[in-house]
């Protein structure tokens, strides 16, 4: 008889592993409380509107490829996927911006105009962000990380004791680079690891090869075409998706995780495995004497960033917007301090404003435009409506004052979302968004074990574990769990 393997959570991770498991031969369903899979990737429709509640930058296409190959399909059998060009704005005051294009001949240019002779200094640096992709997202990233002895491997030594890889990202631009708009260009891709460019090892300035190298995309429909191609395929693999389906308690027995509780009902399992946030798995489905790590851990560890989000709906078209925009006009490196130092809302943030009705006519009505105000946020923090409302008026004025257009008396629908809505939708620890922060001290081998340690059938994928946030790791952290999962269920049924 085939093995029934449970998964709790249908985000991209889930959603990923699920389809690998049953590719394999294994019975799998999957349960997600929420009513449409997705997890944080989901979307929602209100007022003829369509909003991506989560991740609006498609980066990295090379992994969303690889998995779909896997399965002999392509991503455009799949979803419609176009590149942006510009890839995105980056605003530094009122009429005062940057459009990055598409394309590395057109970015040396761009640098030249700003600091003159660092065009070639981006060459090299750019060759380097490419070798550190080459080592990082195609071999580290696949690491289950289990032990330490995975890194001892010369070649693997060699790349990673190359060079800078152990200063931080910050230092690295700056060595290269002086001019402060090329330089917040270049860290920016940084906030999606959750944490500075301060900390955040220099391995990582392989998202510059990612956003530079190989582009901005978007997939019409929204990231959550995405989310439903993959359901699709998992499905023609045999996968049952339970919706409005809360897992409340993991059963074990000598060392084992027997089943899952499920509206009171206990349901067997031969393998568990849990997509949901870490935290909320092993301080509330499973009993003291399971959990892999205690409270005093988790206090410790540093949460990514949650988001404060305005989902905004406009009855007329913006002119001082692409699809991808960014608000540096105010100080970042405060707003950094607020959400990763002395943890605070911040007095005067960074915003991102994405617009993806400047791509896709589906997604507003005709003449109308869809805009998501996201504004990062220490996690933990208390939010409220009048919180809330203050940002949003605060974001109202300055999109207002850097794109000389008036938004106000526009907006035809408003929804407002942070830290308690992240608890209640995907019990989020902490409120946080993207999960455990990359740091050079929570990375690979220093993350929360994609295994139990307690419980040999019970294992774990998603932001929270490796390789870290983002939707394509999330996508490689459900693979990397199916292969595990894989090779522990054949090695107990010899
Ligand atoms: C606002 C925001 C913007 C982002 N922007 C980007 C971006 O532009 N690009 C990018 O690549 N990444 C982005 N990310 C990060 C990316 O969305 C996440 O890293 C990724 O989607 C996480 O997937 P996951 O499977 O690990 O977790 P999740 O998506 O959280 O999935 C876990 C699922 O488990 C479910 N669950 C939890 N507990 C239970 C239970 N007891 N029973 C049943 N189900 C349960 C939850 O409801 C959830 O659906 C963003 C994230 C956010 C929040």
């Amino acid at each position: 008889m085939h093995k029934n393997i449970r998964i709790i959570g249908a985000g991209f991770s889930g959603i990923s592993a699920a389809a690998m498991l049953a590719r394999a031969g294994y019975q799998v369903e999957v349960y997600e409380k929420n009513d449409r899979p997705g997890g944080r990737a989901r979307n929602f429709n209100e007022a003829g509107f369509t909003f991506d509640m989560g991740p609006t930058w498609y980066w990295l296409p090379d992994v969303f490829e690889e998995f779909f190959e896997k399965f002999n399909r392509k991503v455009n059998e799949m979803y419609h996927l176009v590149r942006l060009d510009p890839s995105y704005r980056v605003y530094f005051g009122p009429g005062d911006f940057i459009d990055v294009p598409a394309g590395m001949d057109a970015i040396y240019q761009l640098f030249e105009e700003w600091e003159p002779g660092s065009s070639v200094r981006l060459k090299k640096f750019m060759e380097d962000a490419r070798y550190k992709y080459q080592l990082g997202m195609k071999k580290l990233v696949y690491k289950p990380s289990l032990s330490y002895f995975e890194f001892f491997e010369p070649w693997l030594l060699r790349g990673i004791f190359h060079g800078d890889f152990l200063r931080s990202v910050s230092s690295v631009v700056r060595k290269n680079f002086r001019n402060m708009r090329l330089v917040r260009i270049l860290e920016f891709p940084v906030i999606f690891l959750g944490s500075t460019p301060w900390k955040t090892p220099s391995l990582y300035t392989l998202m510059n090869y990612a956003d530079m190298g190989m582009g901005t995309w978007y997939p019409m429909g929204g990231m959550f075409s995405v989310v439903e191609s993959m359901v699709c395929l998992a499905e023609e693999q045999g996968v049952v998706f339970h919706y409005n389906a809360e897992v409340e308690h993991i059963h074990t027995h000598n060392g084992l995780a027997r089943g899952i509780s499920l509206n009171g009902q206990m349901m067997e399992a031969d393998l568990i495995l849990s997509t949901g946030d870490y935290h909320h798995t092993e301080s509330a489905l499973l009993e003291e004497k399971d959990r892999s790590y205690s409270e005093k851990y988790w206090k410790k560890r540093k949460m990514a960033p949650s988001a404060l989000l305005f989902y905004i709906g406009l009855n007329k078209r913006i002119n001082g917007l692409l699809h991808h925009n960014l608000f540096f006009d105010e100080d970042f490196d405060r707003h950094a301090e607020e959400i990763y130092k002395t943890p605070k809302w911040p007095e005067k943030p960074a915003i991102y404003v994405s617009c993806s009705s400047k791509t896709d006519s589906g997604v507003a009505p005709s003449g109308f435009e869809n805009l998501i105000v996201l504004i990062p946020v220490a996690p933990g923090l208390t939010d409220s409506e009048e919180i809330k409302k203050r940002y949003f008026e605060m974001s109202i004025d300055r999109i207002e004052k850097l794109t000389g257009e008036s938004l106000r008396q526009h907006i035809v629908y408003k929804r407002m979302y942070a830290h308690s809505d992240f608890s209640v939708d995907y019990h989020a620890f902490q409120g946080n968004a993207y999960g455990l922060a990359n740091t050079l001290d929570q990375t690979a081998i220093f993350r929360p074990s994609l295994r139990s340690r307690k419980l040999k059938n019970l294992f774990y994928a998603g932001q929270l574990t490796v390789p870290g946030p983002g939707v394509p790791p999330a996508i490689i952290s459900g693979y990397v769990a199916s292969r595990q999962i894989d090779a522990y269920l054949k090695s107990t049924s010899v």
